[in-house]
């Protein structure tokens, strides 16, 4: 079914992601502080608003897609002009917290909520081949689904609010910490004279095998497509990493849970950010860990 829908935050990932909503046939209508993103998203046929609560003024499905847990909580505080009962959906990663309260706005607001946070970057976003994470009440996963299916390949749902900001941090803990094992591999396979293309062989069909290492690979030459081939440009940039993880590392702390790896990827990342690194796919975090082996 065809829906009306409001979709604040146009940048990298909303903007393909509302382009692909119009394919589907619903009648989106969106807003950016940046100019230039909201140029991009009216030539894929979204109706550009001049405020978010005007974009979503009548919607039946208010979507959001903003760089993190302030902004979405700014926007939720006035995006009050939705359709009374409007199911609200945040795609953005944010803290599981922040979910929560994101959430709670809403419903006391009188619409419906699910955070749906998402896996597969810009090119899962323009391909609409996304997996969504859902924390969602049962009857609003049924609602949401269909709609996230323009955007996806898959939908799955974790549990209830918050559940799919749970999953997506876990998951990017997981991911952050494979990174830097299979970039410490590399390292020291380099400084016992092993050729990447050998320890590549050997590891992608053994047991060290990760979508780190057979399809990320932080060195150039065994996967032709990971963006160390291109001078770590595009890719999953490791500002987004160190973002990740330390939503990781504060809910590790805020649970009591050790995750000593987790939080020491996060410190790591978090450097390599600062210290000019940001704007690189996150496996290019290899050279720092060669800086420190010199
Ligand atoms: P982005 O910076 O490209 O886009 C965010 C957009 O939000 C910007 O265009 C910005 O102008 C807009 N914005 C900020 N405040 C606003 C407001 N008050 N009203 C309207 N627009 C506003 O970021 P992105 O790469 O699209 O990421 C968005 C979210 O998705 C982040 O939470 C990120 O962590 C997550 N994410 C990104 C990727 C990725 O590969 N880029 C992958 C998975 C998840």
């Amino acid at each position: 079914m065809n829906r009306t829908i409001g979709f604040v935050g146009l940048g990298n990932m909303g903007g393909p992601m509302a382009a692909n909503l119009v394919k589907a046939g619903h009648r989106v209508t969106g807003y950016d502080l940046s100019p230039q993103a909201c140029e991009r998203a009216a030539g894929h046929g979204v109706t550009i608003a001049d405020s978010a609560v005007r974009a979503v003024a009548g919607a039946e499905v208010v979507i959001t897609m903003l760089p993190t847990g302030r902004h979405v909580l700014e926007a939720y505080q006035e995006l009050t002009t939705a359709a009374h009962g409007a199911l609200f959906v945040d795609c953005s990663t944010i803290a599981v917290g922040d979910a929560r309260i994101a959430a709670d706005l809403a419903r006391v607001a009188g619409h419906r909520a699910v955070d749906a946070p998402v896996s597969g970057g810009v090119a899962g976003a323009e391909a609409a081949s996304l997996t969504f994470m859902v924390g969602a009440h049962e009857d609003d996963f049924a609602a949401v689904e269909p709609v996230l299916s323009a955007m996806g390949r898959k939908v799955v749902r974790c549990g209830s609010s918050g559940a799919g900001q749970a999953a997506k941090i876990c998951n990017n803990m997981i991911l952050g910490i494979s990174m830097i094992a299979v970039s410490e591999a590399f390292v020291l396979g380099e400084s016992l004279g092993l050729s990447h293309q050998a320890l590549f062989d050997v590891a992608a069909t053994a047991s060290g095998q990760c979508w780190a290492l057979t399809s990320n690979c932080p060195v150039p030459g065994p996967v032709p497509a990971s963006p160390a081939n291109r001078d770590y440009q595009a890719g999953f940039a490791a500002t987004l990493m160190a973002k990740d993880l330390g939503l990781a590392a504060d809910a590790a702390i805020a649970s009591a849970v050790p995750a000593e790896l987790g939080r020491r990827a996060a410190e790591l990342y978090a450097t390599f950010a600062e210290d000019g690194g940001s704007g690189l796919d996150f496996s290019a975090i290899i050279t720092t860990l060669r800086k420190d082996h010199a």
